[in-house]
Formats: structure tokens, C-alpha cells, sequence
């Protein structure tokens, strides 16, 4: 089992463009599967679809899971064909919205300056926002992997954030999807150095800040990159999809 952390941890899934209505029997396998758990393990949060938040509410109500969104918009409402407000997202049953996917950032040009406004939209919505930043393979290769985490990390994070608001996501963009992930040493390095600099944001209370790490973790190697110094849990893509999988992370903290 994973070495008992200061900080509860997270374990998210990200679920991206992928499940219908037949998917809410994953969700009910999962909360099955999380009875052989301690309530005080780690918390577990799943970002289906926007389209599912309010179908699965009920799903959820009574289990240890919460429910996120995968983006919002940065405003509250107005004139913004096919987009979805953090409020709206927060009514429909959100209570986490991740902002800042390098899958965003890549396909919809998302700047850094955009994803601060949309983190600071989250939080004015009364939720908590998972705030994910990540080097892409051409930056590691040029050795300008902090660099660029400093960056996103700084011009991400709103000025109205406090220290219980934001949980940081680091996910090298190479590692998304792809099967490699960094070496433990190479994890620790860049969640210590996002450590440093949420201590340099928020004093003393950035030791409290949940720091996820993401990108190919699954059953197979979580027990050993959820233990890893300064790694609060994980953001999980293509393995949340699948409540047996999922299970078979969150169990790294320890099931009955
Ligand atoms: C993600 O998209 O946030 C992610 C980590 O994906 P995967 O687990 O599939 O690499």
C-alpha cells in the first residue's frame, strides 16, 4: 500500500469525450468496488461528459464519489454559443472542474492567461478546480521542463485563489494517452519543484495543496507513482473509463 500521506488524496478520472447513458453502471460498479475502501483513503472524484452530470447525480448521491467537469467557460453566462458556464457546471451537480487539459490547451489555443480567467470563473462558482500544467516532449528534450510548469503554474492561478481551492494536476503532455511515463526521480523532481512554488504562493498553506500526477497511470504502475514524495493521487485519463481499472488505482491506498 501506498505510505500514509499528509494530505487526503485525490484520485480523478477524466473521462474526456467518451460515455453515454449505459455508462452509469461503471459508475455504480465503482462505488460498489470503493465499500472495500476506507471513507478516509483518498477522495475520488469522476469528470464525466457535461452532458451526464445531472444523470448521474443520483448515482452518486450516498458514495464516496463526487462529481467534476473536464472545462468551463470563463463567464458566467451571456452570448456564448455551445459553451457551458462554471456556475451552470456547479448546478448540474459539479463539484470539481478541471481547467487547463493540455488537450484544451492544444486544441482550442488555450492560453494561460484564459485558463486563469476559467479557474477563477470555477472557484467564484463555488467549486474546487483542478489546474493542470505539463511540459510537452520537445520541452523536456530541451530541458525547459520547470520552466514551463513555472510558467503555466503562475499565470494560471487567479488572484482570488486560496490554498483549499486549487488542487494542481502535472501531466507531461508526452505521457497523456501514450503508455510512457517519466521515472519516479523525474515526478519528484517537478512535484517538489510545484511544492516550492505554492509555498512561494500561498505561504505556509501550500503545503495543503493536493499535487496530481497524469499521464498513463494504471492499475499496474500506480502503487509505485502514488508514493512517490509530493504526489497527492492522480488525474486518469483512458484507465478511469473502466470501473475495474479505476478501482485498481484507487486500491493503492488500500482496500478491506
Ligand atoms: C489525462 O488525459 O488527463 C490523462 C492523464 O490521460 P491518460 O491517463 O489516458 O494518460
Amino acid at each position: 500500500m501506498a505510505k500514509k500521506k499528509t494530505r487526503t488524496p485525490i484520485v480523478a478520472g477524466n473521462w474526456k469525450m467518451n460515455g453515454l447513458m449505459s455508462s452509469k453502471s461503471e459508475l455504480k460498479t465503482l462505488a460498489k468496488h470503493l465499500k472495500k475502501q476506507s471513507k478516509s483513503a483518498c477522495d475520488v472524484v469522476i469528470c464525466p461528459p457535461a452532458t451526464l452530470l445531472k444523470a448521474f447525480q443520483s448515482d452518486v448521491k450516498g458514495t464516496r464519489i463526487k462529481l467534476g467537469a473536464q472545462d468551463c467557460h470563463q463567464n458566467q453566462s451571456g452570448a456564448h454559443t455551445g459553451d457551458v458556464s462554471a456556475q451552470m457546471l456547479a448546478d448540474a451537480g459539479a463539484k470539481w472542474i478541471i481547467v487547463g487539459h493540455s488537450e484544451r490547451r492544444t486544441d482550442h489555443k488555450e492560453t494561460d492567461a484564459l485558463v486563469c480567467a476559467k479557474a477563477g470563473a470555477a472557484i467564484a462558482a463555488g467549486c474546487g478546480v483542478i489546474i493542470c500544467v505539463g511540459e510537452t516532449e520537445a520541452q523536456r528534450d530541451k530541458k525547459m521542463t520547470l520552466r514551463t510548469v513555472g510558467r503555466q503554474l503562475k499565470n494560471s492561478m487567479p488572484e482570488t485563489a486560496n490554498a483549499g481551492d486549487v488542487v494542481i494536476a502535472y501531466e507531461p503532455v508526452w505521457a497523456i494517452g501514450t503508455g510512457r511515463t517519466p521515472t519516479n526521480e523525474e515526478i519528484a523532481e517537478v512535484h517538489g519543484f510545484i511544492r516550492s512554488k505554492l509555498f512561494a504562493r500561498f505561504g505556509d498553506e501550500g503545503k495543503s495543496v493536493r499535487i496530481l500526477y497524469g499521464g498513463s497511470v494504471k492499475p499496474a504502475n500506480a502503487r509505485e507513482i502514488l508514493a512517490i514524495e509530493n504526489v497527492d493521487g492522480g488525474l486518469v485519463g483512458g484507465a478511469s473509463l473502466k470501473a475495474k481499472d479505476f478501482w485498481g488505482i484507487i486500491k493503492a491506498y488500500g482496500a478491506k
